[in-house]
């Protein structure tokens, strides 16, 4: 352990990249270590447009160039999985090595929810995805079937279109959670089903995902839909590991924090989707980025 950083940033998602950015423009000495490619969710997004004053933006474009802005004012990158903070803000990585910081950032987001029916984990990668935007390619002329009634699951579903022959979106209840705009587009997107009030109950292969078999929640009639790529969209759990002996998380692994995004624990703060939030977006995560990378600056400077 040769240095110590004032301010450590885990997670290189729009959360940790914008508190890089703000902090290492304040003159912290600041690190930001990923255990991915920088860019976080951004990287699994086709198409942002409610990011203000960029009316339309790639999510690999977003995340270059939140990433270039936080490295050119000095952040350094360190690519390796924290895998235990201590209370002293000592964080030990995957590789046995450690790094030491007065503020510590946990900004590691969320990782997707799986469907837990038989077959599914077996055939992650071999049909089933959670990523339209690696994976899409790969379906070029095949069916799809999408579960998941969210604004993620139609915003993908109508991306996918552009691959699949045709798409079936199952959702649970008799209407979507969406905003209206994603609903709108799916209804007028001809190669789109959507199947109501059923839920998946088991992935089929042959070594390779051939179909999914769904049952309907109201008749518990099952039905079964040939399809080669499933794409699940229920939702995501925050990646909270690395803290959970030190008491900040709620009951779902949600970091709680204050108003200035402080864990009950002095200098360890959260951000972005790991936090406990009413609306879990790139736009609040740069806020809460920014506000950690603040709060770090006036702890640093009163030391
Ligand atoms: C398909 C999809 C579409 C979306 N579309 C939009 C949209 O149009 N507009 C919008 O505003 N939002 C959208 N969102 C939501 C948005 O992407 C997220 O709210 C945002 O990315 C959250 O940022 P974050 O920094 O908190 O977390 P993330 O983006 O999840 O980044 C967390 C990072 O931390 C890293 N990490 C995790 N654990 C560790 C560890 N132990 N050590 C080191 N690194 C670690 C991860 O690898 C990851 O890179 C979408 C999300 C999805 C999935």
């Amino acid at each position: 352990m040769s240095e110590i950083y004032d301010l450590a940033i885990i997670g290189a998602g729009p959360a940790g990249m914008a508190a890089a950015l703000y902090a290492s423009r304040s003159g912290l000495k600041t690190c930001m270590i990923e255990s991915g490619a920088p860019g976080g969710k951004l990287l699994k997004t086709y198409h942002i447009e409610n990011y203000p004053g960029v009316k339309g933006v790639g999510g690999a474009e977003l995340a270059t160039n939140m990433l270039d802005q936080a490295l050119e004012f000095g952040t350094e990158y360190i690519a390796g999985e924290v895998v235990k903070v201590d209370e002293d803000k000592t964080l030990h990585l995957a590789d046995g090595s450690t790094i030491k910081a007065q503020c510590v950032l946990l900004a590691t987001g969320t990782k997707e929810r799986m469907l837990n029916i038989p077959g599914e984990k077996e055939n992650v990668g071999k049909g089933v995805s959670f990523c339209a935007v690696c994976d899409g390619a790969f379906f070029r002329g095949k069916d799809i079937v999408v579960i998941g009634g969210g604004n993620s699951a139609l915003e993908e579903s109508v991306f996918l279109t552009q691959f699949a022959r045709k798409i079936y979106i199952v959702i649970r209840r008799d209407e979507f959670r969406a905003e209206k705009k994603f609903q709108r587009e799916v209804e007028e997107n001809d190669k789109i089903e959507v199947i109501k009030e059923s839920v998946p109950v088991e992935v089929l292969s042959d070594g390779k995902v051939t179909g999914i078999v769904i049952q309907n929640v109201k008749t518990q009639e099952k039905q079964t839909i040939e399809c080669s790529g499933i794409f699940p969209y229920v939702g995501s759990d925050p990646i909270s590991d690395c803290v959970k002996d030190l008491g900040v998380c709620n009951d779902h692994g949600y970091v709680k924090v204050d108003r200035n995004m402080e864990t009950k624990i002095d200098g360890l703060f959260a951000a972005g989707d790991v936090v406990d939030k009413q609306l879990p977006q790139v736009v609040t995560a740069v806020g809460d980025g920014a506000l950690v990378a603040q709060q770090a600056f006036k702890k640093v400077k009163e030391k």
